[in-house]
């Protein structure tokens, strides 16, 4: 009930304080409301960055905007695929509960109270630019923003990887910046996707990346080169308008990339540090531990908790995020990751894992168990140590058995591919709106199959590793994420 029908003794104690506010008004510019800038770099490591690597030269605007924050060394994504990461730091919750558990699959269920609803609705102006079709306004992640701006054209021959340069993605996000009201506050979202595969930089940042000695991924470093340079060029006006005065600036990885590490070349199927490990920076406006480096684990679902805390906004609801805003983070704590695509797709053992200082569980059909913080022992390092792989155990399935969002039928856009459509048309909801009058296939029975027995394997197996009992029985998938990568027959 509002208290403005019973004021009395409560307005009466806060009469004086409105009067002294306002004296203060008069006297002083009233300060800015905070804004915000969410910087989203795509398939990079932290070891690319000079800030983490400590060898300068190849990424400067970074390092510096590094020098002027808080640097998270043990910053952990939750999946190595684009969209359920950024759906993970637009809501701060795990994939099992905000539903996106691979790329092009379908979008954000309406239900989800995302970081750029809840600033338009208290008055900010909010935008996204984005370089990707991965991440497109059909996937949802458009909730709240009152401009996003995403390339087009998803269709055959582009996949997921229809881009635009980072060059590009900056330009967008001046001209936004330039149109803006600037009485409002802002909520800016920047994502580049220069570093993703196929490697292409330009001649200057693949020479830049050539006279640090890189032999071995030179093309690869020369993109991260390439969007620092971008990113250098946005943060050079936020300067010069005044902006980092009152804007938070977050700088987050949505994942890393394997680079041949376990055997992989890219990143999406296996969910090791190497492409679950990301960049996460912060740059308070007031020089709130500049500098510092932080070894708390902490997620890209630490995204959204944060920003909305800076901008004095409450969560909707009950996030598995938490907030890093001028804190620290509880002792102890861990972070759920997983990749969901070898099983969507191939029919592979699907992975979960918890990641903590005490060290890093990753559950499948031959669960794996890496003692210590991962990122300072080595992450070949693995022993059995059944006391400790029950707690990681414990704290994995804790954290998967939360209630997810509402499945709203609204993961449908109208105009689908077909190519979409077949993944998509997993669920009846799918396939009787956008998709319906495109002809199924055997790809879409087998995806409606694997749906309806994804939440059924995580359940199985979970249990079979609680009671003991050897999950390397499960059809024949037993290995299936090791290194050699072999596919198991599909469960029937
Ligand atoms: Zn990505």
């Amino acid at each position: 009930m509002s208290a403005a029908g019973r004021p009395g003794r409560l307005a009466r104690r806060v009469a004086p304080l409105v009067v002294l506010a306002l004296a203060a008004g008069c006297a002083h510019e009233a300060a800015p409301r905070p804004s915000a800038v969410l910087v989203t770099l795509d398939t990079t490591n932290p070891g690319a960055l000079g800030c983490y690597s400590g060898r300068a030269g190849l990424t400067p605007h970074l390092d510096a905007l590094a020098a002027e924050g808080v640097l998270y060394e043990n910053a952990r994504s939750v999946a190595p695929l684009t969209l359920p990461s950024h759906a993970s730091m637009m809501t701060g919750l795990w994939p099992p509960r905000h539903t996106l558990r691979d790329n092009g699959l379908r979008a954000l269920p309406e239900s989800a109270e995302t970081l750029a609803e809840a600033a338009r609705a208290r008055g900010y102006q909010t935008a996204a630019c984005v370089a990707a079709v991965v991440l497109g306004e059909s996937y949802g992640l458009d909730q709240g923003f009152d401009v996003y701006d995403a390339p087009h054209g998803a269709g055959p021959g582009h996949g997921h990887v229809l881009e635009r340069s980072s060059a590009e993605v900056t330009a967008a996000a001046l001209r936004w910046l330039d149109g803006r009201d600037r009485a409002r506050p802002f909520f800016l979202w920047v994502h580049y996707f220069d570093a993703h595969a196929p490697y292409d930089p330009a001649p200057e940042f693949l020479a830049r990346a050539q006279a640090l000695g890189e032999a071995r991924f030179p093309a690869y470093l020369g993109e991260v080169a390439q969007v620092d340079d971008a990113v250098g060029a946005l943060l050079a006006r936020l300067r010069a308008e005044g902006l980092l005065e009152h804007t938070l600036v977050a700088v987050v990885g949505d994942h890393g990339e394997s680079l041949g590490r376990h055997g992989e070349p890219t990143h999406s199927l296996l969910a090791y540090d190497a492409t679950i490990r990301v960049p996460l920076l912060l740059r308070y406006p007031d020089g709130y531990r500049a500098g510092e480096r932080s070894a708390e684990f902490v997620s890209v679902a630490d995204v959204a908790p944060t920003l909305l805390e800076a901008l004095d906004l409450a969560p909707g609801g009950a996030l598995d995020g938490r907030s890093l805003y001028r804190r620290a983070v509880p002792p102890g704590r861990g972070v759920y990751f997983e990749s969901s695509y070898g099983w969507l797709n191939y029919g592979w053992s699907p992975l979960s894992g918890w990641a903590s200082a005490e060290g890093t569980y990753l559950h499948s059909s031959a669960p794996e168990l890496f003692p210590g913080p991962a990122g300072t022992r080595g992450e070949e390092r693995w022993a059995a140590e059944p006391a400790l792989a029950a707690r990681l155990l414990a704290a994995l399935e804790a954290a998967t058995a939360g209630p997810a969002l509402a499945d709203d039928g609204a993961a449908v856009d109208a105009r689908a591919s077909w190519p979409t459509c077949a993944r998509w048309a997993t669920r009846a909801a799918a396939a009787s709106s956008a998709c319906r009058g495109l002809q199924p296939s055997p790809a879409s029975t087998r995806r409606a199959r694997t749906w309806q027995s994804l939440a059924a394997f995580y359940e199985a197996s979970l249990a079979a590793a609680r009671t003991g009992a050897s999950t390397r029985a499960w059809r024949g998938c037993a290995r299936s994420t090791r290194p050699s990568l072999r596919a198991c027959s599909w469960p029937r």
